[in-house]
């Protein structure tokens, strides 16, 4: 397979389709190591259990405990995805379960990106029936403008407009993940 190639411009070609750096790792790093900290300080004295939404919040969650200093354990649930589209079926599936009992713990969830709000909502259903202590959602990306179902997001990265991005995690046809940087499909 070929390799991913980003011109000096910040672009990076797939096919015809042309994909503009929206945020820099840079950026993101600095975003990430500042809700870390801000994890650290609200969840003291507690032992918060971090779930990550996979695949996308993958390098989200890693970059996000290497930032938290105090006692945390992770688990993951996996949802259906887009498959190879950019939008989204408007059906969600729940393909891995929790391990971790979470009765009565306090939990973060960890998604990439809140676009309808959809995968959210089914999470939040799933968690009530285990009763945990505290719910809180924390998103790197957030597209407020496509928003569906309101959902409070408690810790966001960055809200960005209504196009397709991938990289840092999000792909395009399951490609595209290991992007350290976040890229904006252009018009
Ligand atoms: P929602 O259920 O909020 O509509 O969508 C959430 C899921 O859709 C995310 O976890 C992600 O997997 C996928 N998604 C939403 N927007 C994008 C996007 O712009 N790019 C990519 N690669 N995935 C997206």
């Amino acid at each position: 397979m070929s390799k991913i190639i980003e011109n000096e411009k910040g672009e990076i070609w797939v096919g015809n389709e042309k994909f503009v750096t929206l945020l820099s790792k840079e950026k993101i790093q600095a975003r990430v190591k500042e809700l870390g900290e801000q994890i650290s300080k609200e969840y003291q004295g507690k032992l918060p259990i971090l779930i990550g939404v996979l695949n996308g919040s993958f390098l989200f969650l890693s970059d996000l405990v290497k930032n938290i200093d105090i006692h945390i354990e992770i688990d993951f649930f996996k949802l259906s995805s887009y498959g190879d589209e950019k939008i989204t079926s408007g059906e969600v599936k729940l393909i891995k379960e929790l391990n971790a009992d979470i009765n009565e713990r306090h939990i973060i969830i960890v998604e990439d990106i809140v676009d309808t709000g959809l995968s959210i909502q089914f999470i939040k259903k799933i968690l009530k029936n285990h009763k945990p202590a505290s719910v809180k959602i924390a998103s790197l990306l957030v597209k407020p403008e496509s928003l569906k179902y309101k959902t409070k997001i408690d810790y966001i990265g960055f809200e960005i407009p209504n196009e397709f991005v991938i990289g840092y995690g999000l792909d395009y046809a399951q490609k595209f993940r290991n992007l350290n940087s976040i890229y904006a499909l252009s018009e």
